[in-house]
C-alpha cells in the first residue's frame, strides 16, 4: 500500500512536471479541491471528452446532444431534491479541528475489517501453499468468522442509520467502533450534522432582491428540463437519449486525492428515455455498453468491476457504479442508475407544465422512464494516467518514465525532430510537420540530443517520434520511433500519414464498440 501511495505521489508530481494539472491559484498557495489543467492535461482531457461525445451521438442515432447552463431556475434543485436531501453528514474533531464524512469514518472501518480478513487469508494462502483452499478458509476460519460477523454486524447498522438519516446514530456508531481522528488520534467528536453541497450565489441586483440561484451540482437537470424541447423539435421517438458535458459544482467536505474529488469538476452524462417498464432491460443493456467503452481503450479488463447498490435512493429501482483500480484501490469513475420517471414527474409537479410524452404507438401519453449514464471527466482523466504511468529500467542502467496512454488519447500524437540542427535537417522536419499538422497535433523538435528529445516525449506519452537525417534528404525515408516498445523502423515519408492514422485515430478506437 505504501509502495502505490508512493507511484501516486509520483504521478500528481509527474503531471504538473510535464504541463497536465496545475494546483488552481498556485501563486496564492492554491485553491483546495480546484485544479487547472495545463497545455498537454487540455488536450488529453479534450480526446476524452470527444471519445465519449462521438461514442454516444455518432453510435447512435437516437442519441443528441445538448449544451443547457450552469445557471438553472432555482426550483428545479428544489424540486430534484438537491435543496433539501443533497447533503453529506459531517463531524469534526475537536482537537485537531478537522472535518470529516461521518459516513466515510465508517465505510473505512469497514474496509479494515476487509482487510483483517484479507491478511488472514493471505497468511493461510502462504502457510498451506498449493493444497490452500480459500473458499473453505473463509468459511471455516474462527478469526476470519469473526472479523466477518463483526463487518456485517457494522454494515447493516450503518446502511440502517444512513437510510434513516439518523445522525446521532452515525455518531454513536464512530464512538462505540472507537473510530480515532487521523491526525490528532483522540475521540473527541464533535455532533454529526447535516451539510448541503450546494454552491450559492446571488443573480441580479435589483431593490426588490436578488435571486437565490445555485452552481449546478450535476449536469443531468438541464436534460430533464429540456427533454421535451429536443423531443419536440428533433421529432425524437422512445427510446431516445441526451447526452451532455459541462461543468458540476460540489461544496465536498473532504477533498482528497487529487483530482478524483474535485469542488469544480466535469461531468459526462446521458439520460435515455424508456417506457415505463422498459427500464431495467435498458439498464442491463447501458451497463454493457458502458463497460465495453471503457474496456475498449485497452487500460486491461481486470481493472474494472461493477459495484451494484444495494442501498438504492428513493427514486432509482436500479444502481451500479463501474469502479476502477486506482492506486489507492478500486473507486467510483461512473454510474448507471435507473431513475423511473422521479426526476420528470417532479417537474411537472412543480412546474404545473404537462411535460409528459405522446406515445403514437402506444395512442397514450405518460412520463418516460430514464436510465442516466454518468461519468466525471476528470476521474475518467486520473484512471488513464495512473494507468498509464510507467518508470521503466532500460538495458545498460538507463530509466526512463513513459505515459502508456491509449494513442487516441495522446495529447501530441507524433513529434518530428531533425537529427542534427544543420544541412537542411530541420527544413526537411518542418516540411513534414507541414504535411501532418492538418491531421495529427504533431510537436517539432530541435534541441538537445535525440535520447533526450525521446524521452521527452516518452513522458507526455506521445506515440510516435519521427527522426529526419541526412539519409530523408537523398531518399525520403525517415525512422519512425514508436512510444511503447521503442522500436524504430526506416518508413518512406509518404507512409507516415496512413501509419500514424491507423493507430491514433479515434475512428479506430470507436469501432471496437460496434
Ligand atoms: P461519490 O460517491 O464519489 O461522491 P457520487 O456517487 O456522488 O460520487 P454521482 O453523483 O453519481 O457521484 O456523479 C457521477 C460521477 O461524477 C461520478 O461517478 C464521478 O465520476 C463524478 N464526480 C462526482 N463528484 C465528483 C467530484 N467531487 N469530483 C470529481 N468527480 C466527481
Amino acid at each position: 500500500m505504501a509502495q502505490q501511495e508512493d507511484v501516486f505521489k509520483k504521478i500528481v508530481a509527474h503531471a504538473k512536471e510535464y504541463g497536465f494539472v496545475f494546483q488552481s491559484s498556485e501563486i496564492y498557495d492554491g485553491l483546495a479541491a480546484v485544479y487547472d489543467y495545463g497545455q498537454n492535461g487540455v488536450e488529453l482531457k479534450n480526446n476524452i471528452k470527444r471519445y465519449w461525445w462521438d461514442a454516444m451521438t455518432l453510435l447512435h442515432e437516437n442519441i443528441v446532444g445538448i449544451d443547457s447552463a450552469i445557471f438553472m431556475h432555482p426550483t428545479i434543485w428544489k424540486a430534484s431534491g438537491h435543496v433539501d436531501a443533497f447533503n453529506d453528514p459531517l463531524i469534526d474533531n475537536r482537537d485537531s479541528k478537522k472535518r470529516y464524512r461521518a459516513d466515510v469514518l465508517i465505510e473505512d472501518q469497514i474496509a479494515k475489517y476487509d482487510e483483517k480478513i484479507n491478511k488472514e487469508v493471505a497468511k493461510a494462502a502462504k502457510r498451506f501453499g498449493e493444497s490452500f483452499d480459500e473458499a473453505m478458509f473463509r468459511q471455516t476460519n474462527p478469526r476470519v468468522l469473526e472479523h466477518a460477523a463483526k463487518r456485517e454486524a457494522l454494515h447493516t447498522r450503518f446502511s440502517e442509520a444512513m437510510n434513516a438519516n439518523d445522525l446521532a446514530e452515525l455518531r454513536q456508531i464512530i464512538v462505540d467502533e472507537q473510530i480515532v481522528c487521523p491526525i490528532s488520534g483522540t475521540k473527541n467528536w464533535t455532533d454529526v450534522r447535516q451539510f448541503n453541497l450546494m454552491f450559492k450565489t446571488e443573480m441580479g441586483s435589483t431593490a426588490d432582491g436578488a435571486m437565490t440561484v445555485y452552481l449546478r451540482p450535476e449536469t443531468a437537470q438541464g436534460i430533464f428540463v429540456n427533454y421535451l424541447n429536443v423531443q419536440k423539435t428533433g421529432r425524437m421517438r422512445l427510446p431516445f437519449g441526451i447526452a451532455q458535458i459541462g461543468k458540476a459544482f460540489r461544496n465536498e467536505i473532504v477533498a482528497r486525492q487529487f483530482i478524483f474529488r474535485m469542488r469544480e469538476f466535469e461531468q459526462m452524462e446521458m439520460q435515455f428515455f424508456v417506457r415505463p417498464g422498459e427500464e431495467l432491460k435498458w439498464f442491463a443493456q447501458w451497463k454493457e455498453w458502458r463497460l465495453k467503452w471503457h474496456k475498449a481503450l485497452g487500460l486491461g479488463d481486470e481493472k474494472y468491476r461493477y459495484h451494484d447498490h444495494e442501498k438504492l435512493a428513493h427514486y432509482a429501482n436500479a444502481a451500479t457504479d463501474i469502479e476502477f483500480q486506482m492506486p489507492f484501490g478500486f473507486k467510483e469513475v461512473e454510474g448507471i442508475h435507473s431513475r423511473t420517471n422521479f426526476d420528470l414527474s417532479q417537474h411537472e409537479k412543480f412546474s404545473g407544465k404537462n411535460i409528459k410524452y405522446f406515445d403514437p404507438e402506444l395512442n397514450e401519453s405518460y412520463v418516460p422512464y430514464v436510465i442516466e449514464t454518468s461519468i466525471g471527466v476528470d476521474r475518467m482523466f486520473l484512471s488513464v494516467l495512473c494507468s498509464s504511468y510507467e518508470e521503466q529500467e532500460l538495458e545498460g542502467g538507463e530509466k526512463r518514465v513513459v505515459l502508456h496512454l491509449p494513442e487516441a488519447l495522446a495529447p501530441v500524437k507524433c513529434a518530428v525532430m531533425p537529427l542534427v540542427r544543420k544541412d537542411g535537417l530541420p527544413e526537411k522536419a518542418r516540411e513534414i510537420v507541414n504535411e501532418l499538422k492538418f491531421d495529427f497535433a504533431t510537436h517539432y523538435d530541435e534541441k538537445d540530443s535525440i535520447g533526450k528529445r525521446y524521452r521527452r516525449q516518452d513522458a507526455i506519452g506521445t506515440p510516435f517520434c519521427i527522426t529526419v537525417d541526412h539519409q530523408s534528404l537523398e531518399d525520403n525515408t525517415v525512422t519512425l520511433r514508436e512510444r511503447d516498445s521503442m522500436q524504430q523502423a526506416r518508413v518512406n515519408i509518404s507512409d507516415l500519414h496512413s501509419l500514424i492514422h491507423n493507430r491514433v485515430s479515434l475512428n479506430a478506437l470507436l469501432r471496437k464498440l460496434k
